[in-house]
């Protein structure tokens, strides 16, 4: 085999799939290596698994209130073994499509972990390849802290290789991870306690946020401890102790989760070789697009430390291509207002600048926002918050941030994103003629500014 290649991306998952991908389409010749599988991490272990669990946490909480509207069905249990067998079913066959794809454009996969040799080569297996462009794109994977006893948790990796549903867990961590794998153990049946080291949970999201995410988990039965510093995990009669440095303990888990952050892929690449500066943290460092410090080699994806998002990885990787190869120099990824979901138990749906961060550009900020009961809970005294809020600058009243917790405010969020993108402002959000009876139509009849806290 001819192993020089116009561009050779190192990682097969969002990123480097789709940086060799538009490489092909330019006629270029493109290799991926993979050490694991294609899709990476959004296909094997993250967003498609999460989400195929999140509709299934939805329909046992739709059963479980399904009286409420007078509806005769019961919640008898969940056959985890039976939704995991179908999630695993829609993986391979999205794997299956890949291995096809990538065949079918003649882009070539190399099975093996990647070693850089120099700036150009890299080597899997004894074998060396060579590029004119080295893309890295190896992603990320969990951490775990160094703490006594830290073996006795799993990650989210562990958590999709969960043959048995915990009956008691105890999830650490209060990040986008956590909270969604929380609630989704807790709409199945789990017992669910969930500590952070931040006194909120998505503690990077706007308050309105994290309140009322706080408030709905809470209102699902779900423990928090916040702040819990957890300073050691313990094997007891009773199952798993997860002990706080301060010596407190919660007892009794039969599952502990760590949903602590992840750490860049970039240890055994040997950078050094190639030169490319490496932060402390494993993040290679870009610039706007998307080179490392040494021409020729590029990063993208969750390997840069920004927005670490499946489509941010596929964008940047596409951009990057049709710079490279398709006569735009200038084309590149914006970060700026990259739409973020969390799939709680209601979601989350964010876009923008949060109120702090809107504050701190010294231009004047004005808030709408709104809390409130939508339809579908009319028959439910008990039904979780909705919460909205707009964030605008200047006089113009430029929205420059939405920030929502709902039903429905994931699929609700990418339309106002592109609002946001062209630069709406409240008048332009104002004059366009609502949606009823829907949550939506809440954002685009917001009245009264909120005033200053
Ligand atoms: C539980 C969970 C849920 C998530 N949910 C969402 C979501 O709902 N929406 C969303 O947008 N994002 C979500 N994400 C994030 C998303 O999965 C990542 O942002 C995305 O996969 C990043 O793509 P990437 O190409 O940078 O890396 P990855 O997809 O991680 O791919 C990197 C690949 O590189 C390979 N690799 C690493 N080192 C080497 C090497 N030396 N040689 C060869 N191959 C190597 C790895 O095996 C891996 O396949 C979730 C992540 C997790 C963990």
């Amino acid at each position: 085999m001819d192993t020089h290649f116009d561009l050779i991306a190192v990682g097969g998952g969002s990123g480097g799939l789709a940086v060799a991908e538009k490489a092909a389409a330019h006629g270029k010749r493109a290799a991926v290596i993979e050490r694991h599988k294609l899709g990476g991490t959004c296909v094997n272990v993250g967003c498609v698994p999460k989400k195929i669990m999140w509709f299934a946490a939805n329909v046992a909480q739709d059963a479980r209130h399904a009286a409420e509207m007078g509806i005769k069905a019961s919640l008898d249990g969940v056959d985890w073994r039976a939704l995991v067998e179908g999630r695993e079913g829609v993986i391979a066959g999205i794997l299956d499509y890949w291995n096809g794809y990538v065949a079918g454009e003649g882009i070539t996969q190399i099975q093996g972990d990647a070693r850089f040799v120099d700036a150009r080569t890299v080597e899997v297996d004894g074998t060396r390849y060579t590029a004119d462009h080295i893309v890295i794109a190896t992603g990320g994977r969990p951490i775990v802290p160094p703490v006594p006893g830290a073996e006795l948790g799993i990650t989210s990796d562990g958590f999709f290789a969960l043959t048995e549903q915990p009956r008691r867990i105890c999830v650490i961590g209060g990040g986008y991870i956590g909270v969604e794998l929380a609630g989704v153990l807790r709409a199945l049946g789990s017992e669910v306690t969930v500590v952070a080291l931040e006194s909120r949970v998505l503690e990077t999201f706007d308050p309105l946020v994290s309140e009322t995410v706080t408030y709905n988990m809470a209102l699902d039965g779900i423990e928090m401890h916040l702040p819990f510093a957890v300073g050691s995990l313990e094997r007891r009669d009773d199952g798993i102790a997860v002990l706080s440095r301060e010596g407190a303990a919660l007892t009794g888990f039969d599952t502990v989760l760590w949903a602590v952050g992840r750490r860049p892929n970039t240890d055994g690449l040997n950078l050094d070789a190639a030169g490319v500066e490496l932060l402390p943290n494993g993040v290679i460092p870009t610039d706007a697009f998307q080179n490392t410090s040494v021409a020729g080699v590029y990063a993208i994806g969750d390997v840069t430390g920004r927005a670490p998002l499946t489509p941010v990885a596929i964008a940047a990787g596409r951009r990057l291509a049709d710079r490279l190869f398709n006569d735009q120099p200038n084309r590149r990824l914006d970060y700026e207002n990259i739409p973020t979901v969390v799939f709680a138990h209601p979601p989350v749906g964010s876009v923008g600048l949060t109120e702090a961060q809107a504050r701190a550009t010294g231009e004047p900020v004005t808030v709408y926002q709104t809390q409130f009961q939508p339809m579908r809970y009319a028959l439910n005294r008990k039904g979780p918050r909705t919460a909205m809020k707009l964030v605008c600058v200047g006089d113009n009243e430029r929205v420059v941030g939405i920030h929502m917790v709902g039903d429905g405010v994931d699929e609700m969020l990418q339309g106002f994103a592109v609002a946001v993108k062209l630069g709406a402002t409240k008048a332009d959000f104002d004059n366009t003629v609502a949606i009823h009876p829907v949550s939506a139509e809440e954002l685009v009849t917001l009245k009264e500014p909120h005033p200053d806290e």
